[in-house]
């Protein structure tokens, strides 16, 4: 996976350790520089309504396309971006730039859907975090419809109390929140009763045999069937086959979002792809 990243870097790197120690000053280095040369970018995954198949909403994925070293991965400069306190202004960027791109799609009559923002829960720690969200809505003129929060499944129930004052502040301003990545590493199934969400974002690894194991099919039905008793809805995440989608419809899952639909989309496919979505 890491050799797939960074691809430049890894040539002169090729000790694994030594490329880790070299990626790791180079995100600290350049990521404030790279923000303002214009090297991110945003790309749009589209949810597909697993009954209708049409669009239903797009989640914002960043990308970074170092002018020296080529690509690196999400995976690598969020969590060294979210220790040095950079992620604050990734987090930025981001709401800044999809506002921009809503309004656009708004003035051109374009059709639009809701688009989905990652929140780290680090950036949930800045005091300023709803009055910048607010205030960018109201700098581009956008109604809270068109933008949704993704916040990644935590079991910290230490602070669930004031994750879940943060997911409210953010409810407040008429914005949807998902929990992201549910089932994964630290994963707690009592955060599904706690926190206040709209919609359960359930990880890949977790409907990723789906086709084949009985067990992974009993996990899924039974998640997905509590989400539905507390009125969340959801979405299954990096779904590749049919097969897939056929077993989750089954199950009354409303949404999927994978590879077997769309790849993450540049802006303009995004867009033409949505004028046949109506
Ligand atoms: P995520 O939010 O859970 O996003 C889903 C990841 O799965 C994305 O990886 C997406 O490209 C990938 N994916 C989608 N469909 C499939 C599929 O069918 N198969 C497979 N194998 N993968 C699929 P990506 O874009 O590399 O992003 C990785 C993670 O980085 C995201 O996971 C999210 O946690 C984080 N991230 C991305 N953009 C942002 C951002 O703007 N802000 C923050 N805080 N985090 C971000
Ligand atoms: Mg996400
Ligand atoms: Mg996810
Ligand atoms: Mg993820």
């Amino acid at each position: 996976e890491s050799k797939k990243v960074g691809d430049k870097l890894y040539y002169l790197y090729n000790d694994e350790l030594e490329y880790k120690i070299q990626q790791k000053l180079i995100v600290e280095r350049d990521l404030k520089r790279s923000l303002k040369n214009e090297e991110f970018e945003i790309l749009y995954q589209p949810k597909v309504d697993i009954n209708s198949e049409k669009i239903v909403s797009a989640e914002a994925l960043i990308r970074w396309k170092h002018k020296d070293v080529g690509y690196i991965s999400p995976n690598i400069f969020i969590p060294i971006a979210e220790k040095n306190g950079d992620i604050n202004l990734i987090g930025r960027w981001v709401i800044k730039e999809v506002c921009k791109e809503i309004k656009k799609c708004e003035v051109n009559k374009d059709n639009i859907v809701p688009i989905a923002i990652n929140l780290s829960r680090v950036e949930l720690y800045q005091n300023n975090l709803i009055d910048y969200i607010r205030n960018t809505m109201k700098r581009y003129d956008i109604s809270p419809e068109y933008l949704e929060f993704e916040i990644t499944e935590t079991a910290a129930l230490n602070d669930i109390d004031y994750i879940n004052n943060r997911i409210r502040d953010i409810k407040s301003l008429g914005i949807k929140v998902s929990m992201d990545d549910f089932g994964t590493g630290s994963s707690n199934l009592s955060n599904l009763k706690r926190l206040d969400i709209d919609v359960l974002k359930i990880d890949r690894t977790l409907s990723i045999d789906i086709e084949e194991d009985e067990k992974t099919k009993s996990l899924l039905k039974a998640i997905i069937n509590l989400a539905k008793e507390y009125n969340i809805d959801v979405v299954c995440e990096g779904i590749e086959s049919r097969e897939q989608v056929d077993i989750l419809r089954e199950f009354r899952c409303d949404m999927v979002q994978g590879y077997v639909y769309y790849r993450p989309l540049d802006i303009c496919k995004l867009k033409k792809i949505l004028k046949g979505n109506k």
